[in-house]
């Protein structure tokens, strides 16, 4: 099958060649996306996305380096008393030109580049030195760590981890790792026996934006992990009453198979009064506490009392 594609290219909002070309590439996409035999034109949406794009994935390797990308940290809690119990690892990236990239941008970007590595890295160790701090404040706090499932390829997860592991006296007691499901490439003995080693590290395994994507719940039920997180989808839309049904179905999943679950994107009262008769136990959300920087979490109280919704 053969497709064609037209773009209308703007002199005025090309800086080079190269910018013609990525143009070009782009309405190309977008016709293919939209199926076969298509005349797409280029639009200054496409375009402004494009040219962000290009810039972000230019950026990515020295701001990297230079380590303007770090932590930013997200209370956990208890549904029924507001105690935080933990704090999700958050990556942030404020640039002169750009301002606030989101990790939704650059990390699609670091794993298709290969910077996923060191950026990993660079995060974790930081991390890690932060949670010395934290602790002191909060004393039994989890801390997680978000990973790329790419990771798990090649073991570089799993060394990367020890390494750090050798370095503290206990280990990564006290550590959760958050993997998004995937269509996970290792076989689910591979992946099964990695998570086994991770574990053997002190770390928690936790499956992030659960019910989003592609879910297999045999592979779930074999695989060695001790805590979903809900997606926020499911939290937001839960003034419907399917989406109700399906957190209530999550959480007896989540029981059956002895997993702890912490709901995500808690924004208002009605979520965290509907999740705590449904017997969810753990919240994180806008609600409590938005992501902020090591020093403002330090100065948070130890149980959260929110008392306005956040939207
Ligand atoms: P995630 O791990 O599911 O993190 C939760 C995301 O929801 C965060 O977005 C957080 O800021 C946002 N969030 C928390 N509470 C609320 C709420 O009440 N309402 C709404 N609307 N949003 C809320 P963020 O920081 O932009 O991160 C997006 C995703 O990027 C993360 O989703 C995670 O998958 C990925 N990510 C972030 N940091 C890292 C990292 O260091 N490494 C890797 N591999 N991925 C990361
Ligand atoms: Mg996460
Ligand atoms: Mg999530």
């Amino acid at each position: 099958a053969t497709f064609s594609a037209g773009a209308a290219l703007f002199p005025n909002h090309a800086q080079s060649i190269n910018d013609l070309l990525i143009y070009a590439d782009t309405a190309l996409l977008s016709a293919k996306e939209s199926g076969r035999n298509q005349i797409k034109w280029l639009n200054a949406k496409m375009m402004t996305a494009t040219t962000r794009k290009t810039k972000v994935d230019s950026k990515l390797a020295v701001a990297i380096r230079e380590g303007q990308i770090f932590p930013h940290y997200q209370a956990e809690v208890e549904l029924s008393t507001g105690k935080i119990i933990g704090f999700e690892a958050l990556a942030r990236w404020h640039d002169q030109e750009l301002g606030m990239v989101s990790p939704a941008e650059f990390i699609p970007l670091a794993e298709q580049s290969g910077a996923i590595d060191p950026l990993t890295e660079r995060l974790f160790a930081q991390v890690v030195k932060d949670s010395h701090a934290i602790r002191a404040r909060f004393p039994n706090a989890t801390i997680a760590l978000n990973s790329s499932p790419q990771l798990l390829t090649g073991k570089r997860l799993l060394t990367m981890l020890s390494h750090l592991a050798s370095e503290l006296e206990n280990g990564l007691d006290g550590f959760v790792l958050e993997i998004t499901e995937t269509d996970f490439s290792l076989s689910p003995q591979e992946l099964a026996s990695q998570l086994q080693a991770i574990m053997g590290l002190g770390v928690r395994i936790a499956i992030d934006d659960f019910g989003k994507s592609y879910s297999s719940l045999s592979r779930l039920a074999s695989m060695p992990i001790q805590k979903l997180k809900i997606d926020m989808s499911f939290t937001a839309g839960m003034e419907r009453e399917e989406n109700v049904k399906i957190v209530s179905a999550i959480l007896a999943l989540a029981q059956s198979l002895s997993l702890e679950v912490t709901a995500e994107g808690v924004e208002n009262r009605f979520q965290q009064d509907t999740l705590i008769g449904l017997g969810c136990q753990q919240a994180q959300g806008y609600f409590y506490a938005k992501p902020m920087q090591l020093q403002e979490i330090l100065t948070l109280a130890p149980h959260l009392i929110p008392e306005k919704d956040a939207c």
